[in-house]
């Protein structure tokens, strides 16, 4: 029969921000199963919907569990102490977008609209755990510019970051972006004496190129001066004379792939 009294219960440790006076009655066990004393009133005052504690059988202090690790609890606790806040500059982007969503879930509001902004500037490095942060929260602005990144993103990951409800939208966007793509990636109309070897032509390669950018990241096709880019590139590669006669059906080519891309919706008109 398990006696209760020889039960263990961790130590009580001491706050983990440097120099704080304040009493520890709380120990948060994260899901990594790290403990964290800290203190009741702190939770209250920066924040709501912590789950609740119960009572420690030695009753000196209140035990919690969260969801969260160590690394986003200890950035809360962080937030929820009168005391500069922590420099998120160097902090891993996936680690700042779980910090956001702990903001968000637990109202620290002293975090939530600065991790909103540091996620805003980042969002080449994650695109993908990016949008679903930004469709959970109605975050618009960030979910377009974070759509057309996450779309080489695998379906397998899509699912995972994405939740049932956000993946339906992705998909419904990626089919969107397909059908802008369908139709339009035919060979630029080479004129004689190109057109049966085509590859013979200095345009030719320029036209791989550009398909090989697309493919390799189709999004960006849908950023702001794409064409400018392609055209600066186009200028740049052509090492020998341009062909007069089929770079004019290069440029056109181009235009209609960027004619469609201004045609595309934001992902914001799918929320
Ligand atoms: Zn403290
Ligand atoms: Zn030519």
């Amino acid at each position: 029969m398990p006696n209760e009294d020889v039960e263990e219960e961790p130590d009580v440790p001491s706050c983990h921000v440097p120099d704080c006076t304040l009493p520890i009655d709380v120990v948060i066990k994260t899901s990594d199963a790290k403990y964290f004393g800290t203190h009741l009133q702190n939770l209250e005052s920066y924040g709501e919907g912590f789950p609740p504690a119960s009572l420690g059988k030695r009753k000196r202090v209140n035990y919690m569990d969260i969801e969260e690790d160590s690394d986003v609890l200890s950035l809360m606790l962080d937030f929820m102490h009168k005391q500069p806040q922590p420099d998120l500059q160097q902090l891993q982007i996936k680690v700042l977008v779980r910090l956001a969503e702990a903001a968000e879930k637990y109202l620290i509001y002293s975090a939530i609209s600065i991790c909103r902004v540091m996620i805003g500037n980042r969002i080449p490095e994650a695109p993908l755990e990016i949008l679903g942060y930004a469709i959970k929260h109605n975050y618009h602005n960030i979910a377009n510019k974070a759509a057309p990144l996450s779309l080489e993103s695998s379906w397998n990951d899509a699912r995972r970051e994405l939740g049932a409800s956000g993946l339906i939208l992705w998909a419904e966007y990626r089919e969107y972006f397909h059908s802008l793509f369908r139709g339009r990636l035919y060979p630029v109309q080479f004129h004689p004496p190109f057109q049966y070897a085509p590859r013979l032509c200095s345009e030719y390669d320029i036209q791989v190129n550009v398909l090989n950018r697309l493919f390799k990241s189709p999004g960006t096709v849908l950023s702001e001066g794409w064409k400018d880019q392609q055209m600066a590139s186009v200028d740049l590669e052509h090492d020998m004379e341009p062909c007069s006669d089929c770079e004019e059906g290069l440029r056109l080519w181009l235009q209609n792939l960027v004619d469609a891309a201004e045609l595309f919706p934001k992902f914001s008109t799918l929320l």
